[in-house]
């Protein structure tokens, strides 16, 4: 058997198969939604990177990453200190998905271009630019900062661009870097890796360390540079006797290439290593890994499921989600759910939210989340009453206070009007710093003070609630007194899930066991 040839294959059938399947990951996450299928995101250890900060200093992940991506970071680390960027070279679906078109190219053009040696050499630092401006937005935000000029997150959205574009513009930038990546490639190999990539950047600083070379026998070799042209980098091998530079993907192409006996070979602290061994090594560490962790329960790629029995706010639920999940998700009727989100009764309940308004075009799904208490987040702002903040300090983060009050993030920001930007590490009274102007004190201030001033019976002496008719709406209660939701949705003791046009005599049809008259009488 030539195991050189099996090296060969075994490499491009990994690499092929992990494309394939992130492929099918990515079109499954779009169609069955993030509940059901992990994200890009969720599965390049990158986005570990990118979440270390938050994680170290808060305990959480930053959105969409979870246990699973951590995991793969540290594994990509560990492969990056034994075997250099065998990551890059035999298990990155991006990597891949560039040595298609490259050979699809060289197909063409029947030649490999090679950028001249002076542009190539400056921009090979780009990535290391790209690198530390990532990691720092991420870092700095708290959150996946370069999702939308990301091309793999791109790729991933690929089966969905339009409604990507209309989502967030600047995911336009994706596209087009996506496509310069492609058509880079089929000049040029491994085009994003060689002067874009912020992982290959990332793994070629720990791989320096690494005790896995490529040697070169002087006095064996021929000298025909079979391995200068075969290397995706453009390394010149033949001028080396140890290949050492951060560049090399430890694809092992070279040593395939070379066809003299011993006059070039793959080494680990010395020792010599058939590229089938490495590639069994690397894999197998690999997968191996992440079974033990999927074994024992550490490899979460998704958000966890609502633990049976839990109900959670009808403006939690998320797009991919169909009408029909959310009655299970929020112990609400499918009635109750269509009325709460003003959804069309023509609309079909296997439907998912997202998906409603090219049923119903003038229909917005964020903004009957918002009318239900959702993300323009009256949810938490309109009840300061019912939350006691006087244990939050000036000297906590955003995060310790957020936890302290068991709240969602959304709420917690509108709560105490914090600008979206600012990340969740951040100490709250520093806010100031990175949002001028922004007083901590005062607003909490503002909350104790209207929590001791909103409870009921000190408000209910001071208004005239008998013109509020129970064939009222909330809103049209709450404008015949003019009073701020918050104020009226205490007073009344209405869950702030209860939409405002929604019937105040109606309210028990949402909130089972609600009895407006016998508030309204308690009023009076
Ligand atoms: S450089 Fe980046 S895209 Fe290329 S193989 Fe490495 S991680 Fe993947
Ligand atoms: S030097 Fe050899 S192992 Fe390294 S990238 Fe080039 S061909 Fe692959």
């Amino acid at each position: 058997m030539d195991l050189n040839k099996v090296a060969k294959w075994s490499r491009i059938l990994v690499l092929v198969g992990l494309l394939i399947w992130v492929t099918y990951e990515s079109y499954m996450h779009q169609v069955l939604g993030g509940g059901k299928a992990p994200s890009i995101h969720a599965l390049c250890p990158y986005g570990a990177l990118e979440s270390l900060y938050t994680l170290l200093l808060t305990g959480s992940f930053i959105k969409k990453i979870y246990s699973g991506t951590v995991v793969l970071l540290v594994l990509t680390v560990a492969l990056a200190v034994l075997f250099r960027r065998s990551f890059c070279g035999l298990l990155c679906p991006f990597g891949a998905l560039q040595e298609v078109f490259a050979k699809l190219g060289q197909k063409i053009f029947k030649k490999r271009f090679i950028i001249p040696q002076k542009i190539d050499q400056i921009f090979r630092y780009l990535k290391y630019v790209v690198l530390v401006l990532t990691v720092g937005m991420a870092w700095y935000y708290g959150s996946l900062w370069m999702a939308p000029y990301d091309p793999y997150a791109a790729f991933s959205h690929i089966s969905v661009i339009s409604s990507s574009i209309e989502e967030d513009p600047l995911v336009i930038f994706g596209f087009i870097l996506l496509f310069i990546t492609v058509a880079g490639s089929f000049f040029y190999d491994r085009f994003f890796c060689k002067y874009l990539c912020p992982a290959g950047a990332f793994y070629a600083i720990i791989a320096k360390i690494s005790p896995t070379k490529i040697e070169r026998n002087d006095s064996l070799c021929i000298h025909c540079k079979k391995c200068d042209k075969s290397c995706p980098v453009n390394i010149e091998i033949e001028k080396e006797e140890r290949i050492t530079t951060a560049e090399c993907i430890n694809c092992n192409d070279c040593v395939l290439a070379c066809p003299v006996k011993g006059a070039l070979e793959v080494k680990v602290a010395r020792k010599t290593v058939h590229p089938i061994v490495m590639v069994i090594l690397v894999v197998g560490l690999f997968f191996g890994t992440i079974g033990i962790a999927q074994l024992t329960d550490n490899f979460q790629i998704l958000p966890l499921a609502v633990a049976q029995g839990e109900v959670i706010p009808i403006y939690e639920v998320k797009g991919y989600n169909t009408i029909e999940e959310a009655t299970t998700l929020t112990g609400l009727t499918l009635e109750e759910v269509y009325q709460q989100l003003a959804i069309p009764k023509s609309v079909p309940k296997e439907t998912q939210f997202k998906q409603i308004s090219a049923l119903v075009p003038e229909y917005s799904f964020d903004q009957a989340k918002a009318n239900a208490g959702g993300s323009e987040a009256e949810g938490a702002a309109s009840t300061p009453g019912t939350i006691d903040v006087s244990g939050i300090k000036g000297s906590m983060t955003i995060q310790e206070a957020m936890d302290s009050l068991s709240m969602a993030s959304k709420d917690f920001y509108a709560l105490f009007k914090i600008p979206e930007t600012v990340p969740p590490q951040t100490i709250l009274k520093e806010i100031v710093n990175l949002s001028p102007g922004y007083d901590f004190q005062q607003i909490k201030d503002e909350l104790s003070v209207s929590a001791s001033t909103e409870a009921p019976e000190n408000t209910s002496g001071t208004v005239d609630v008998s013109a509020i008719k129970g064939s009222m709406t909330i809103q049209e209660a709450m404008d015949s007194l003019s009073m701020e939701a918050k104020e009226f949705y205490v007073l009344f003791k209405i869950p702030e899930t209860v939409p405002p046009q929604t019937i105040l005599k109606e309210i028990v049809n949402i909130s089972p066991g609600y009895d407006f008259q016998q508030i309204k009488d308690s009023l009076q």
